[in-house]
């Protein structure tokens, strides 16, 4: 099935020269780029985004992190593309992810890791109205 799915290129890749080699991986992986924006996020857009962490520990740093420079919010469309995506990216935590995954290849760490991929069909659709409302 086509789905469409929402990235964010986090500020450490941003930081990193590494959106060019990010976009490509999603190329080369047959996912089509739809719509993208770079944008700074303010703390209140961090915060509304990762709500579902707020009761995290690690929430403070999160929206700490994600507003600490530009972002780059993009609209990837594919064949079963949410499941795709996450796969692309790798696991969470870059010290578990596999071999030349994203956040293997770019992820510092657990909390500088590089991208953010919509969890779900349900949430890639939250996601992309959150950037990307017409
Ligand atoms: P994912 O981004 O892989 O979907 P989560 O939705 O669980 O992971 O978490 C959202 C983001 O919060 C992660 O990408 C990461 O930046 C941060 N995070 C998650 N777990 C931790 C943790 N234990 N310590 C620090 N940061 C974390
Ligand atoms: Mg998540």
């Amino acid at each position: 099935m086509v789905e469409q799915t929402l990235s964010i290129i986090k500020p450490d890749s941003v930081r990193g020269q590494n959106i060019g080699n990010i976009v490509s991986l999603y190329e080369q992986a047959g996912l089509t780029v739809n719509n993208m924006k770079m944008l700074k996020l303010t703390q209140a857009q961090a915060e509304s985004f990762y709500a579902i962490h707020s009761e995290r520990p690690f929430f403070n740093d999160l929206v700490s992190f994600m507003i600490s420079g530009p972002v780059v919010a993009i609209e990837l469309e594919g064949d079963n593309a949410v499941l795709k995506h996450r796969e692309i990216m790798g696991a969470t935590n870059p010290a578990e992810a596999d071999e030349g995954t994203i956040r293997k290849l770019y992820g510092a760490s657990i909390d500088n890791n590089a991208v953010h991929g919509s969890d779900s069909l349900e949430n890639a659709k939250i996601e992309i109205e959150f950037f990307f409302a017409s």
